[in-house]
């Protein structure tokens, strides 16, 4: 079957790239998203990789145009189609920044949730997100390029460690508990074949107050329960190429987990980059966190890098003040390890430290009720 985005039309074992167009601009040229569609010799199903959500996460763009190029490469052998949008904001990108000029909007928190309708017009950035939305479940945008899985990549915080993220799987009006867990299995199987290391995403209320359901990955799995994920590919801004090669090997296997690709057709050129990265330095399951908090303005030394392990009542950092003196401990009460630390050398009353993974022993199938709304 021929496989149809925008001006991306692939014949069976073809590769074809093109352009999907999602808004008129101001100044007369669509605003378009660039497309490689990879359509396997054989039918099977479809995966989607979109990157560049965030203007500024260059390695994620890298990684979906080399994962584009490995799984062209190997078309022959490839039952089902692969759908990459390497760059997601090009408003983004054209600034070399996170947000797009339409508002100053993070476009990663406007894709489609009914229940976040607002009693106003949707403004571009909503609009452009809800295109590409209906373009990966399947809603008329494109001929067979429905997706049965999604990965959206992305990269974090300077000097960040890389990771995937599974969010929760949400249950109520959308599906009933019994849903929600097989779709949070087949989440699991897609996000263990990726390799890296797993956080699981905030708890639910803190997750809805920070719209990450409105995220791609979130609203591809919440909204539509298609089983997506985001990954989070190093520090931004330059591309990390072992980083890049690693995401390719995950990227595959996550082809090969879905059923596109047999194991054995894969290059060892390519699979054995998944060993470059560093397994996670502990054993429990981890979540995110995001502290902890400075209570005390002034500087911020760290004592634990990015990948190292702690545990609860650890002193993770020292507040001083500009001449020196030590105002202030910051001690955190989880065991888990570094992520990132936070960007900048001041800090204010309240502001995190860190970006953390933290021991998680909670649900991965939550009501939504629970998010509080
Ligand atoms: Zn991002």
């Amino acid at each position: 079957m021929e496989t149809e985005l925008g001006s991306a039309s692939a014949a069976p074992g073809e590769v074809a790239r093109g352009w999907f167009d999602v808004a008129d601009l101001p100044t007369g040229t669509p605003e378009r998203l660039p497309v490689v569609i990879v359509n396997g010799a054989a039918e099977g199903p479809t995966l989607w990789l979109t990157g560049g959500v965030h203007g500024d996460e260059a390695t994620g763009v890298a990684a979906v145009l080399d994962a584009a190029d490995a799984f062209g490469s190997m078309r022959s052998d490839l039952a089902g189609t692969v759908v990459a949008v390497p760059v997601v904001s090009p408003a983004g990108l054209r600034r070399n920044a996170r947000h797009t000029y339409y508002d100053d909007a993070d476009p990663n928190r406007h894709f489609p949730d009914a229940d976040a309708e607002s009693a106003r017009p949707p403004k571009l950035q909503e609009r452009i997100d809800a295109r590409l939305y209906r373009a990966i479940v399947g809603e008329g945008e494109g001929e067979g390029v429905a997706a049965d899985a999604l990965i959206d990549c992305h990269t974090a915080g300077v000097d960040s460690e890389p990771f995937a993220i599974r969010d929760r799987v949400l249950y109520g009006d959308r599906r009933t508990e019994a849903e929600a867990t097989a779709l949070a299995d087949d989440l699991a199987a897609i996000v263990d074949a990726f390799g890296f290391p797993t956080l699981t995403e905030y708890p639910a209320a803190e997750y809805v107050e920070e719209n990450l359901q409105r995220s791609a990955a979130g609203a591809v799995l919440n909204e539509a329960g298609i089983p997506a994920f985001t990954a989070e590919l190093g520090a931004h801004s330059v591309v990390d190429d072992r980083i890049a090669a690693a995401a390719v090997a995950g990227t595959v296997s996550v082809a090969v987990a879905l059923g596109l690709l047999d194991a054995t057709d894969v290059p060892s050129s390519v699979s054995d980059a998944s060993d470059r990265l560093d397994p996670a330095p502990v054993d429990h399951p981890v979540r995110r966190y995001r502290g902890p908090t400075a209570e005390t303005a002034g500087l911020v030394r760290h004592h634990v890098s990015a990948g190292e392990p702690f545990v609860a009542g650890d002193t993770l950092a020292t507040v001083v003040s500009a001449t020196g003196e030590r105002r202030d401990e910051v001690t955190v009460d989880h065991d888990g390890y570094v992520i990132a630390r936070t960007e900048g050398l001041a800090v204010y009353e309240g502001d995190p430290i860190a970006s953390l993974a933290v021991r998680d022993d909670g649900d991965l199938v939550v009501p939504r009720d629970a998010a509080g709304d």
